[in-house]
């Protein structure tokens, strides 16, 4: 079946992950060069040191992914590795690829990374349980600690599911206080002498589906954003802020900045996410 719209497109994947997941049953996370998801799909895993990123889909024969062992972090490890699984089973649907040629042409890398953003998360957190923590408690960042309690080391992933699940218009980023994997000391592209200070970065970012811009990995959270108060004060903040853009453009909007085991989880909601009671009565996305 041709896909036609991003809608469609969520879902393929979506459903590829399910399947997956159905298949090979839990728990999900990396579990190291024999992992069960990776067996499943005849996928072959290394760990090796790599200068650019975390991790890396290379689609051979057989399939390989590479992780990098130096993620010490284990909520970047399990989304690392199944963002690269997404990589795999788009590369192997007919449908995804012809839609990324086609219709997403011209911001394919982006779209990619999106789509396996979300088949990461997916494997990690089902929507269906993020939703029903918004349905329970609001569109709340603070729920993130509930989640974390039964679904370990997956917060990058249940960041990035309130984004998917938003019924608002709304970016959502994970900020981290350090330096992105290119800029390490133990990067064999690091070069002595050009050693940065830590700063406070965004390490993943998501919008929902009714938004139609996403502010980029990587950007700087400059030192008077409501962001960098909720990290330096260990707590959490609301209230107005510019949306992180890499371009620098400014978009004020309301953020939710929750702070919670040394990193910052933010929601800027561009329209006003509706309240619980609404949710009970309208839960129809
Ligand atoms: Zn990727």
């Amino acid at each position: 079946m041709q896909l036609q719209n991003d809608k469609s497109v969520r879902r393929r994947v979506l459903d590829l992950v399910e399947s997956v997941r159905k298949n090979v049953g839990g728990p999900f996370y990396y579990r190291g060069v024999r992992d069960p998801v990776a067996d499943y799909l005849g996928i072959k895993v290394m760990e090796k040191q790599m200068p650019l990123d975390e991790g890396q889909y290379i689609p051979s024969s057989p399939p390989q992914i590479v992780i990098d062992p130096v993620i010490n972090d284990p909520d970047r490890r399990n989304f690392t590795f199944f963002h690269e699984v997404t990589h795999h089973l788009i590369a192997q649907d007919d449908d995804l690829t012809e839609f990324l040629n086609e219709h997403a042409y011209y911001h394919y890398e982006k779209v990619l990374e999106r789509l396996c953003n979300i088949g990461a998360a997916e494997f990690l957190i089902p929507a269906a349980d993020v939703r029903a923590a918004i349905e329970r408690e609001g569109f709340e960042m603070s729920a993130i600690e509930a989640l974390d309690h039964v679904f370990q080391a997956s917060k990058p992933a249940i960041a990035i599911q309130f984004a998917t699940c938003a019924p608002h218009q709304c970016v959502v980023v994970v900020c981290e206080h350090g330096l992105p994997h290119r800029e390490r000391e133990q990067n064999p592209l690091f070069q002595p002498g050009n050693a940065r200070q830590p700063y406070l970065f965004v390490q993943y970012a998501a919008c929902s589906p009714s938004f139609a811009y996403s502010c980029g990995r990587f950007v700087v959270i400059p030192s008077n954003h409501l962001i960098e108060s909720a990290y330096q004060e260990r707590r959490s903040l609301k209230g107005r802020a510019s949306i992180p853009f890499v371009s620098g453009k400014e978009w004020w909007v309301d953020c939710d900045a929750h702070f919670y085991q040394g990193k910052v989880y933010a929601a800027f909601n561009v329209t006003s996410p509706p309240s619980t009671l609404q949710l009970g009565f309208n839960f129809t996305w």
